[in-house]
């Protein structure tokens, strides 16, 4: 397999031929190589797994479907597996019009699409050290720096960028964000951010009061709010969504991941009625939209969500990784070990030889995927104490 796969396959942010692992089975928080050994997933599968792999009542979910359908196009169609679906999220969020993408990606170029066709207007403002996606209109939103816009310059929408967003409250840098707002104003279809949590593009936590001024702002001057949770939305944080830790309701919301838990892609943009209402006909409708699949299995990890005691669990992560991680901070190459919620990173000076990292980390049994100078796990909610104690020894030694 590993030479096929040397030969033929594209994996992400990497040439064909780059140096991968098989996988043959995933169980609860375990995924098992082909030369036999088991690994503590210390990444979700990308934030994605949060219940564990092959769980039962997911799996059953999805072979219940499959007798029914496993898909049927959603233009002039419905089913009931996504209509409960979006009843569902749209209870969570209060947000209560609900699009079914296919990925993370696409959800976001819907939020974009949702955003222009409301307001007439076209141009998007975030903040530096973001992460949205990997689709043209997501990318643009990136950061500019690690986003790699310089390779697709010509290519890319040029939208308004705040700096990165403080950890600390900071009075100085909301003004400079009324600044740019008022500015820009006019020409502002939305502003867009990852609430609390830059992901991909950084792995920072910032506070709260940035996304309540950014309420206030966009509200004064009648642009849209974006919100982009699919990273920190199901309890990642420690909060249900990222806004719930500054107590806002954005006008449209991005979900993905963990939607599913980790089974399959899909993900959601969600409105207001207003906004549904202001766009009327909206100009979107990917083949697999709505999958009976995807949405069954996303209401089976919902009902999971629903009945685990998450909060407790991302708590007890939460401080399993604040202990285990703290003895990283003495190391010399380390720079900060910063943890919320189900999240702990460890940022090094220098760009951390992930081929090394991820050695090391497979010799202590946990599977990791550090990037630029960022050692970092996200585990499943249903990680033991134990086992996200495996996790930090291994980011710990790892950074050493
Ligand atoms: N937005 C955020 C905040 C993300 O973290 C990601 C994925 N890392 C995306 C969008 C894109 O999602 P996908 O990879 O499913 O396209």
């Amino acid at each position: 397999m590993l030479d096929l796969d040397r030969d033929h396959v594209w994996h992400p942010y990497a040439a064909v031929g780059a140096p991968v692992r098989e996988v043959t089975a995933a169980h609860g928080v375990r995924l098992r190589l082909a030369d036999g050994r088991e690994l503590i997933d210390g990444m979700s599968s990308w934030w994605a797994a949060i219940h564990g792999y092959n769980h039962p009542r997911l799996n059953q979910a999805l072979r219940d479907q499959l007798d029914d359908m496993a898909h049927v196009m959603f233009g002039g169609l419905t089913h009931e597996p996504a209509v409960l679906l979006a009843r569902r999220l749209a209870a969570m969020t209060g947000l209560p019009k609900v699009f079914l993408a296919d990925s993370g990606s696409v959800a976001v170029e819907v939020a974009i699409k949702m955003a222009v066709q409301y307001t007439g207007r076209s141009r998007l403002m975030t903040v530096r050290g973001g992460y949205h996606g990997d689709t043209f209109g997501a990318m643009a939103v990136c950061d500019p720096v690690n986003g790699m816009h310089h390779l697709f310059s010509g290519a890319l929408a040029r939208h308004v960028f705040a700096p990165a967003p403080p950890r600390e409250p900071d009075q100085g840098y909301l003004d400079e964000l009324g600044a740019l707002v008022a500015r820009h104003a006019h020409e502002l279809a939305a502003v867009i951010v990852e609430p609390v949590v830059q992901g991909a593009g950084g792995m920072r936590f910032y506070h709260p009061s940035v996304l309540r001024r950014l309420r206030e702002l966009t509200e004064e001057y009648g642009v849209l709010l974006i919100a982009d949770e699919i990273a920190t939305g199901f309890g990642r944080t420690g909060e249900l969504f990222g806004c719930d830790h500054a107590g806002i309701r954005p006008d449209i919301m991005c979900l993905g991941k963990a939607l599913t838990g980790g089974y399959l892609s899909l993900a959601a943009t969600l409105c207001t009625d207003r906004v549904a209402e202001g766009i009327g006909v909206l100009m979107h409708g990917p083949t697999f939209m709505g999958n009976p699949l995807a949405t069954a299995v996303a209401g089976a990890s919902l009902d999971l969500l629903a009945e685990r005691p998450w909060r407790e669990e991302v708590r007890r992560i939460e401080s399993g990784l604040t202990d285990g991680l703290a003895a990283a901070a003495d190391h010399p190459g380390v720079k900060e070990v910063r943890v919320l919620g189900a999240i702990g990173v460890i940022e090094t000076h220098d760009p951390v030889d992930v081929a090394r990292v991820q050695e090391r980390a497979v010799e202590l049994g946990v599977w990791l995927r550090p990037f630029g100078r960022l050692i970092y796990s996200m585990p499943p909610y249903a990680a033991t104490p134990a086992e996200v104690a495996r996790i930090t020894e291994a980011m710990v030694y790892a950074s050493a």
